[in-house]
C-alpha cells in the first residue's frame, strides 16, 4: 500500500463538525494517513473572493482524494460567486455519484419487508447542472445537456457495480416526453449494458421510481440516473437508512475522488455540536472502499457505524446523542 494522502475541506455550516469526525475515524482505521487542510465554500469566498481557490484545486490534485463538508450556496445569483462542489465535480471530472441507501435496523417503521440495500449512481457532469442558463426575453432558459459518452460512461461504473451486487440495474429516466436527451442516456447504457450480459436490465420513469423508491425500495439493487433526477431520488431514499445525517456519497473520476455526505450545510442545526456525523463517516468509507481500494478498511467503517447506531442516536434520529458522543462510539467499535 502506497502512501494515502487526503485534502480534508470542510466547508460552511455542519461540514465543520462533521468532517473532523470522518477524519478522527479514518486515522484509527489507517494510521498512516495523511491529511491537508483546505478551505472552499461560502464563508471562503466571503473571506478571499474565491468559493474555490487555486490553492485548494492543487492540494486535491496532489492527494487524488478528498473529503469534503458541505457549502451554504445562496439561491439568488451572487456575482463571481459559484458552487465548489460543483466546480470540483467539473474541474476534476467527477462523473459519477453514488449514494448507497442501506437501512438503519428499526429505524424505519414503515417500510416492513426486508432491508433495503439500494446504490443510487447519479451522473454528475452533465443534465441541468451544466448550469446554461439564460434570458431570452421574457423566457428564463436552461439547457438540459446530455450526451451518449457521458451516458456511456456512468452506466459502464452502475453495471460493474451491478455485476457485483444483486446484478440488477434499473435505467430511471423520462424518455416518453424527453426522447433525445432522456432517450440518448437510456440508449448509451443499453449500448454499453451488452457488455454486462448478467446484468438484468430495467427502465422505470422518474415518477415510477419516486414512487416505487418510496414503497418498495427494497426491490431495487442497483439504479442510474440523470444528475438532477439523482439528487432528488437519493434525497427521497434517504429515508430508508435514517434520513439526510446518515446518507452518504462519492464524486468519482477517473483519477480523483471527492467523498461528501448528502446533506448540506444545514444552517437551522450548524454549530450547536448536534449534527449527526455518521453520512460523513460512512462517505469516508466509500472513499476506502471504491477510490483507495481498502475494502477491509471500508467494513470495519461500516460495521462500526452500524453498531453504534444500535446503541446510540442523535437528535435527527430521535436520540439525544451530541456530534462528539456520536463520534467516540464509532470510534469504540472501530
Ligand atoms: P443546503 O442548502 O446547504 O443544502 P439545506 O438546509 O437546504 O442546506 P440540508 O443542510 O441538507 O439542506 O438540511 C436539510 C435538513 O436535514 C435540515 O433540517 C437539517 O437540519 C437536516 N440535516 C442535514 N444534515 C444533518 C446532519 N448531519 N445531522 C442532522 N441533521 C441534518
Amino acid at each position: 500500500m502506497g502512501d494515502l494522502n487526503l485534502c480534508v475541506i470542510r466547508g460552511d455550516g455542519v461540514g465543520a463538525e462533521v468532517i473532523p469526525a470522518a477524519v478522527r475515524v479514518l486515522k484509527r482505521v489507517l494510521p498512516s494517513l495523511n491529511t491537508i487542510d483546505a478551505d472552499a465554500g461560502w464563508n471562503c469566498f466571503t473571506r478571499t473572493g474565491s468559493a474555490l481557490p487555486d490553492e485548494t484545486v492543487n492540494r486535491i490534485t496532489e492527494c487524488g482524494a478528498a473529503l469534503f463538508g458541505a457549502t451554504s450556496s445562496p439561491s439568488k445569483k451572487v456575482a463571481g460567486y459559484s458552487s465548489p462542489i460543483i466546480g470540483m465535480r467539473k474541474r476534476f471530472d467527477l462523473y459519477a455519484n453514488l449514494r448507497p441507501v442501506l437501512s438503519l435496523p428499526s429505524y424505519n417503521t414503515t417500510i416492513q419487508d426486508a432491508l433495503v440495500n439500494l446504490l443510487l449512481v447519479r451522473e454528475n457532469t452533465q443534465g441541468l447542472y451544466a448550469q446554461r442558463e439564460y434570458m431570452r426575453g421574457d423566457e428564463a432558459i436552461a439547457e438540459r445537456v446530455i450526451t451518449a459518452a457521458a451516458s456511456a460512461r456512468v452506466g459502464k461504473i452502475a453495471l460493474q457495480l451491478a455485476q457485483s451486487r444483486q446484478k440488477i440495474l434499473a435505467i430511471v429516466h423520462k424518455a416518453n416526453i424527453l426522447p433525445l436527451t432522456d432517450g440518448t442516456f437510456r440508449d448509451a447504457i443499453r449500448a454499453e449494458a451488452r457488455n454486462f450480459p448478467a446484468v438484468e436490465i430495467r427502465e422505470l420513469l422518474i415518477d415510477t421510481a419516486a414512487l416505487q423508491i418510496a414503497t418498495k425500495p427494497q426491490s431495487f439493487d442497483v439504479i442510474v440516473t440523470t444528475n438532477l433526477f439523482g439528487d432528488i431520488l437519493s434525497d427521497l431514499a434517504s429515508m430508508h437508512c435514517g434520513g439526510m445525517g446518515v446518507a452518504p456519497s462519492l464524486n468519482m473520476g477517473a483519477s480523483v475522488a471527492i467523498a461528501e455526505p448528502v446533506h448540506g450545510s444545514a444552517p437551522d442545526i450548524a454549530g450547536r455540536g448536534i449534527a449527526n456525523p455518521c453520512g460523513a463517516i460512512l462517505s469516508a468509507a466509500l472513499l476506502c472502499r471504491h477510490h483507495w481500494n481498502l475494502r477491509d478498511a471500508a467494513d470495519l467503517i461500516e460495521r462500526a457505524c452500524f453498531a453504534a447506531l444500535a446503541s446510540i442516536r442523535t437528535v435527527d434520529l430521535g436520540g439525544a446523542a451530541s456530534t462528539e458522543q456520536m463520534t467516540e462510539a464509532v470510534l469504540a467499535h472501530c
